[in-house]
Formats: C-alpha cells, structure tokens, sequence
C-alpha cells in the first residue's frame, strides 16, 4: 500500500477575497507498516493536512494517490467509499456520539458500510476487546474516561478494517500515563500492515514513531527515519471487494429513534401537538360516515326503500327549499292533477303508481285513549310507502284500524294495541271524529328519534269517511322493482319539477349542517396541521443544528449524504408515526365521548369510526412529517465536515 502526495497546496478563503495559504506545495510518500508522527507548531497546518488525506475537504490543489489513484479526481461516491473503507479517523476530543453507547458507537461505521447485525456486533465487541473496553460495551460515551473514549475512537477507526489510520492529536486532551496507553495501542496498528499518521506537539510520543515530518507555516522542513517500519506494506491490499450498500431504512430509523429517546420530553410535546390536526381529520371523516349511516338507516326505519314519495312543490317562497323545517310542515300539500299523474306514471322503471292523502299540522289532530289526550302531527293514508316491515308491533290497520307512531305513546307504547280510541281532526273549523282501534305500531319502540312529529296512518277510505268528503291525492307513491332503480326515479321525479318526501328535504338539510359542519373542522384540521407541520420543521432544524458536530463525525467515518439525509428522515418519520398514533387514540377517545352523549340523546352512535379513516389519518400525519423533514434533512446532508467538526 503506497500513499503519495505531490505538490499539495491549499489555501483558505477569508472574508469576500482574501486567502490564507496554509499548505504550500507538500510532497510526501508513505507506505503501510509505518508509523509517522507529525509535529509542528499551533497553525502550522498539521489538521488541514490530515483532512485533506482523510478526503474530508477537496477543495486544494495537487494529487494525492492511493495505489497510483488520485483522490482528487473521485467522485463524491468514490470519497464517500474511500473515507468509509480506507480511512480510520482518530480525534482529539474523541467525537464519540453522546447518545449511542459504546458498541453502537464503534458498529456505526459498519452501519454505514451495510454489514450484517450479527457480523457487526461480532467484530465490533473483537476490537473492543482488543483495546481493552470488553467489559465497557453497554456504558455511554459520558460514563467513560478520557483514555476510555479514546480507545473507543480507536475501536471504531479500526472497525472497517481501514488501510489508513488518521489520529489528529489523539493524545492531546489526555494525561501522560494515558497517552502512553493510547500510544501502545496505536504502535501495534502498523503491525498489521496499515499506515498511522499522528499529529502530536509530544516529543516522547513522537519519538516512538518510525518516522517524524516537521511542518512549519505550510511546508515541510523536516523528515526524519527513526526506525524501519513497523510492519510490512504488503499485508494490507486495500478493501477493495468491501459491500457498499447505503444505510437501510430501518438502521436509519433506529439511529434517530436512539437519538429521540435522549430528548423525551421535546418528542413527546411535539408529537401532541402535531396530533391536534390529525385527531380533528379523523373524527371529521368519521362523525361524517355516522351521521350518514344514522340518517340512512332512520330513513330505512320509516319508510319503504323501495318506494319513492311525491310532492307538488311548494308554492311560497318560489319553490325554493324552505328555510326552516317548521314552515315545510305547516305548509299544506297541493293536490295533483291528471295531467302530473300521467307524467309520473310516464318515468321508467316505475312499477305502481299509488295514490295517497296527508296533512300535516301542529294543532288539528289528537287521539283520545281513555282520559288521556295525544296530540299528533301528520294523518296520512295507508300506502305502499308503509309495510309491515314498518310495522314495530301488531299488523298493518284493516277497515276501522290506525297504525301509531310508537313514539306518540312516551310510556310503554305497546300497552295500546289493540286499544280503541277516539280520533279528533279538525278541518275548516269543524271537529270530526271517529272511533278506531289501534292496530299497530310504527316507527322503533324504544326509538325517540323524531319524537315531536308523530304520525298517525289509517286507510284511504277511512280518511274520506273521517272527512265527509273526497280527498284529491296530494302525495303520490311510486314504487320500483329493485332499489337500484330508486335513485333514477327519485332522478326523473327532481326533473320534473316536484318534490321528494318531507324526510328528505330534512336529509338534505342536515346534509347541508354536516357539510358546514365537515368545512368548520376540514380548516381547523388543515391549519393545525400547517402549524403541526412548521413545529415539526423547526425541531428537526433545531435537531441539526445541536447535531453539527455528529453529522461531521459520521461524515468523517463515511457518511454519504443519502445516508444522513435518512437518518434525519427517519426522526421526522418517528414523529409523523408517533403523533399519528397519538392523534388516533385521542380521537377514538373522543369519539366514544361524543357517542355517549348521542346514545343518550338519539340512541345512536354518532361517530363511526372506519379502518380507511384512521389509516388515512396516520398516512397524513406520516406525510406531512416527512415533508415538514426534507429541508432539515437537505440541510444535514449539505453540511461541511471540515466545519461541523470544528464546531465546539
Ligand atoms: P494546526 O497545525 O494547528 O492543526 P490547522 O491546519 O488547523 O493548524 O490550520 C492551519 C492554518 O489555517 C491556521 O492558521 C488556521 O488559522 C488556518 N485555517 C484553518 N481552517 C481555516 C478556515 N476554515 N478558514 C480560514 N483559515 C483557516
Ligand atoms: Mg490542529
């Protein structure tokens, strides 16, 4: 293994266009087995020299060759590789990575080589050994010695079998009895084969080396033979045939989950409040799915799915849908003519036509059981709108029979079968009456859905009776073979210019209230999750900006920008994951809140919750967070090593 430098120069950029030149023209050859000890003044350019053959800054000018291949002209793949597998970088402060614990600060760097969990650990807790921190594998980089992490530098220089070890005054920061320590470990490295390259202001620490290279002001002025070289050159063939794949997702994650778990409180804070956006998309999606399944299923309850009714539209207020429920009922229906029932018998898919009567009012009608009184708000006649699947109890009226809302009757509906009652209505200022007997129930016993709108269904010829006159038809039913012929015929019935059921328009309204309602939470939703978004953003800004000094460490043992990149996508995806979840449970509890007071109001659930809608709002949480990581990611991954490493 040969390493050639030839006329190496490099100057440094101050302010808009001054430079400093702090190497001028160094040529040096080493080659494996030797063990260089460079000396030289503060400033002298000793660390810019080991940056430049650690490939950390390619700004200079000059060769250096490996093996007769100039660094210089590589890629940033090839100086990624060659940092990564040729290259051991030994630091002053020791640059060990405060949240990782020793193991996982020396396998690291296999990480980022692509090497197996096993193999990793296997050959990591092999060198740690070596250096004497066998026993140390579980502490963190806080719970050791000066010496200690120092060892550990050495251990993770070493891990990736390097043909190059670079140490920046490694025993700078440490006492003299240390340094001797450290120094005995690196001695053995030449060994091996490889070449060490020291930087030390230590006399008796360079007097151990095979050789000594004075520096001064950027030129070489001194380059001394001590011993032969400690090992042979020919040992070491360079690893060539090492993998090279990039960090995987799941290292990727792993690593910033380690980091995450040092600031507990931070995560935790943000993910709550990133969670505020994603709860509010998830009942919205769900309050919308059960107000729609109650609202279909109450309809279902009251009437025939498979008849669709017909109304003359409404004179005043131009026919328009009326403001308030109140004035659509107090409105009486106008009665058709011939000519509107042969149109409506005209619409496709129509089976039946049927022709019925109702009225509604808030004052005109009651039923007298025994000594108590019921008012009632719609009399209608019987038709096939109506079926004994409508039926809660008892059967649907013969001749002289009523079928009752269940829910006129507040206690015990179902005493009142079969009861005969006297039916009052008063029409054009006369009170009528009859004598019925209830046949049977409508609607849901227990059911208080529509409780102050009850009606009362009796046949067409009982109601002319009741009345004393004939009754022209003022609804119109039309039935169809199948329910998918339903909204064809509800289609045609719009187009012609008359109007569905009562139910409906009260459907459409509250379809109307939910859309309000859905536009009130879809901006609170969004807003939240912009600010969720910028929280997110300017943590992970925050995480990079407190991490500069690592990012330089990881960069320096062969980082590739990818691999960065992923490590800081892997935080905002945890956050995305963990505000997600968050967001999903305090919805759901939520939720089964608002569920309990609608149980108990309308005896239903109003939130309905659906797998699409949670996984929805975890894929939006996800998201976002991913996105709100992609510029503190780029900007992690943009970052000088030379200068993040001189970060203090
Ligand atoms: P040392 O021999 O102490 O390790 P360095 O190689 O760190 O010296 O620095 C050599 C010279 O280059 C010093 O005078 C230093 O001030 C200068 N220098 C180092 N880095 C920069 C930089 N990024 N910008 C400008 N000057 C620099
Ligand atoms: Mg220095």
């Amino acid at each position: 293994m040969k390493l050639q430098i030839r006329n190496v120069s490099k100057e440094y950029r101050i302010g808009r266009d001054r430079r400093f030149t702090a190497l001028r023209e160094v040529s040096l050859d080493f080659q494996g087995g030797e063990l260089i000890s460079i000396l030289g003044e503060s400033g002298s350019g000793k660390s810019t020299l080991m940056n430049l053959l650690g490939g950390l800054d390619r700004d200079y000018q000059g060769e250096i060759r490996l093996n007769g291949q100039d660094i210089h002209k590589y890629s940033e793949k090839e100086l990624d590789h060659y940092r990564r597998n040729r290259i051991g970088f030994i630091f002053q402060s020791f640059n060990l990575i405060p949240h990782l614990s020793v193991l996982d600060n020396v396998t690291i760097a296999m990480t980022l080589s692509g090497a197996s969990q096993e193999e990793r650990e296997e050959r990591a807790r092999e060198i740690l050994e070596e250096v004497g921190l066998g026993d140390q594998l579980r502490k963190k980089p806080s719970q050791l010695s000066g010496g200690q992490k120092q060892r550990v530098a050495i251990a993770r220089a070493l891990i990736n079998d390097p043909d190059i070890i670079l140490a920046d005054e490694p025993t700078g920061s440490l006492d003299t009895e240390t340094s001797a320590q450290i120094l005995e470990i690196l001695r053995k490295i030449p060994a091996m084969g490889k070449l060490v390259i020291m930087v030390t202001h230590s006399q008796q620490v360079a007097a151990l080396s095979s050789r000594i290279i004075r520096i001064s002001d950027g030129r070489i002025v001194e380059d001394r033979k001590v011993t032969e070289p400690l090992g042979t050159s020919e040992l070491v063939q360079g690893g060539s045939g090492k993998k090279n794949k990039t960090l995987s997702f799941l290292a990727a994650t792993r690593l910033a989950l380690k980091n995450m778990a040092e600031k507990p409180g931070r995560n935790i804070l943000v993910s709550l409040g990133a969670s505020i956006g994603i709860t509010s998309v998830i009942l919205m999606l769900s309050i919308g799915s059960g107000v729609k399944e109650y609202m279909t299923s109450t309809m279902n309850q009251y009437v025939n799915p498979l008849v669709v009714e017909v109304n003359m539209k409404a004179e005043e207020g131009g026919g328009s849908e009326p403001a308030n429920p109140g004035s659509l009922m107090m409105a009486e229906k106008k009665p058709f003519e011939e000519a509107d029932l042969e149109k409506l018998a005209a619409i496709p898919k129509v089976s039946l036509l049927e022709k019925a009567w109702s009225s509604t009012s808030f004052t005109d009608f009651k039923i007298t059981a025994g000594e108590e009184e019921y008012p009632f708000q719609n009399l209608a006649s019987l038709s096939a709108n109506i079926t004994s699947e409508n039926v809660a109890a008892g059967s649907l009226p013969g001749e002289g029979e009523i079928l009752v809302a269940a829910s006129l009757f507040p206690e015990d509906p179902e005493s009142h079968l079969g009861e005969e009652i006297t039916l009052t209505w008063r029409l054009e200022g006369k009170e009528k009456t009859g004598t019925y007997r209830i046949s049977g129930l409508f609607g849901e016993i227990s059911s208080t859905g529509m409780e102050n709108f009850h009606y009362v269904y009796m046949n067409y010829q009982d109601l002319e009776d009741l009345a004393g006159s004939s009754l022209a038809a003022n609804t119109i039913y039309l039935s169809a073979a199948s329910e998918e012929d339903v909204p064809g015929i509800k289609e045609a019935v719009a187009d012609l210019g008359y109007e569905g059921s009562m139910e409906e328009k009260l459907l459409a309204m509250f379809t109307e209230m939910l859309d309000v309602m859905t536009y009130i939470l879809t901006a609170i939703a969004a807003i939240s999750l912009v600010v969720s978004a910028i929280m997110i953003l300017v943590v992970l800004y925050i995480s990079v900006v407190e991490r500069t000094r690592e990012i330089g460490v990881l960069k320096a043992i062969g980082a590739r920008r990818k691999d960065i990149r992923s490590i800081f996508l892997g935080e905002s995806f945890l956050i995305g994951l963990s505000s997600g979840l968050v967001g999903v449970i305090s919805a759901v509890l939520l939720g089964q809140l608002i569920n309990s007071f609608t149980q108990r109001l309308y005896d239903t659930d109003l939130v309905l919750f659906t797998l699409s809608a949670i996984l929805f709002g975890l894929g939006v949480s996800i998201t976002i967070s991913i996105l709100a990581g992609i510029s503190p990611a780029a900007r992690a991954a943009r970052l000088d090593p030379v200068e993040s490493l001189r970060r203090e």
